[in-house]
């Protein structure tokens, strides 16, 4: 199980979307962290099939996909970003509706539609219409339908945008349920979707890769690079025009403490590392990109 970019560009006119992008992805899960407007939903179309590359080749195993074809597009499931479509049917119907457009037959269609509603927490709910769903539960119902006929690949374009933590976390935690022997990979610009999950995380800006790691190669990559220091409360905006500001906690007396990010601190700052988190190694690299 091997899906291999490279060279992935597309442009939309004189716009460059995608710049080269050379990854592999194996078994594992994946976090594709980026801006809005990084790129990610254009890799996630081209992967997907749903949108034409202006150059390079995916591979899966070592044919490209346009090639594979069907073939391909059979072992990919895929959450895309918008819901709403489906709001008439019930929780049921929607996913062997599904699983009939991915060709399942109907009694295996029925059987996983069953199957993945226990899976996702949504046995009770299975006859109630999408309608009268809370946003948690819309966006569980299209993790189910991602998991029809068991995809080697499973692609999740935001799969908690617009949920509250508690439905957060319950997604998080059924996407590393069911992650298993596939390639996961979850495209989000919320840097906790992937921080606990993710073998690997892409950082990705203006349609490159510009780095990749497991989160704790990431932190440390940027050892030394985190600093706190105390000013007084006036120096703030001062300070913000040239440094990123990863936290401000207040001291007392006019004075702040203040934990920035950048190479070089200002005098009286020293560097603190031993809470650096994936939310920092992103502020960090984007602002060197930039
Ligand atoms: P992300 O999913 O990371 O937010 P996108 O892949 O949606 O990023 O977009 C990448 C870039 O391509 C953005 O600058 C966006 O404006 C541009 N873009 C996306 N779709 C189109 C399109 N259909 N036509 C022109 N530009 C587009």
């Amino acid at each position: 199980m091997e899906l291999v970019l490279k060279d992935l560009t597309k442009e939309y006119g004189s716009k460059v979307a995608l710049d080269h992008v050379n990854l592999t992805f194996r078994a594992g899960v994946y976090g594709i962290l980026g801006p809005n407007g990084a790129g990610k939903s254009t890799m996630m179309n081209l992967l997907t099939d749903n949108l034409k590359r202006t150059a390079g080749t995916i591979t899966y195993d070592g044919t490209d996909i346009l090639e594979l074809g069907q073939a391909f597009r059979g072992k990919v499931g895929y959450m895309p970003q918008q819901q709403g479509m489906y709001e008439e049917f019930t929780a049921r119907h929607f996913l062997q509706y599904m699983a009939g457009l991915k060709g399942l037959a109907p009694r295996e269609a029925r059987r996983q539609s069953d199957e993945l509603l226990g899976v996702v927490n949504l046995h009770e709910n299975k006859d109630q219409r999408i309608r009268s769903f809370s946003g948690g539960m819309k966006q569980r119902v299209m993790l189910a339908q991602a998991l029809l006929g068991d995809p080697e690949v499973l692609i999740l374009d935001e799969p908690t945008a617009g949920l509250d933590p508690e439905e957060r976390i319950r997604i998080r935690n059924y996407i590393s349920q069911i992650a298993g022997n596939k390639i996961v990979m979850i495209a989000t610009h919320v840097v906790s979707d992937i921080e606990g999950i993710a073998g690997e995380v892409l950082l990705l800006s203006e349609g490159k890769v510009l780095i990749k790691g497991s989160v704790p190669e990431l932190v440390a990559s940027i050892r030394g690079k985190v600093s706190e220091g105390m000013i007084e409360e006036s120096k703030l905006p001062e300070l913000q025009q040239q440094y990123r500001i990863s936290n401000v906690f207040h001291a007392g007396e006019g004075k702040l403490r203040v934990r920035i990010i950048g190479d070089c601190p200002p005098e009286g700052f020293a560097p603190e590392d031993s809470h650096t988190g994936l939310e920092e190694v992103y502020l960090y690299y984007l602002n060197q990109s930039l």
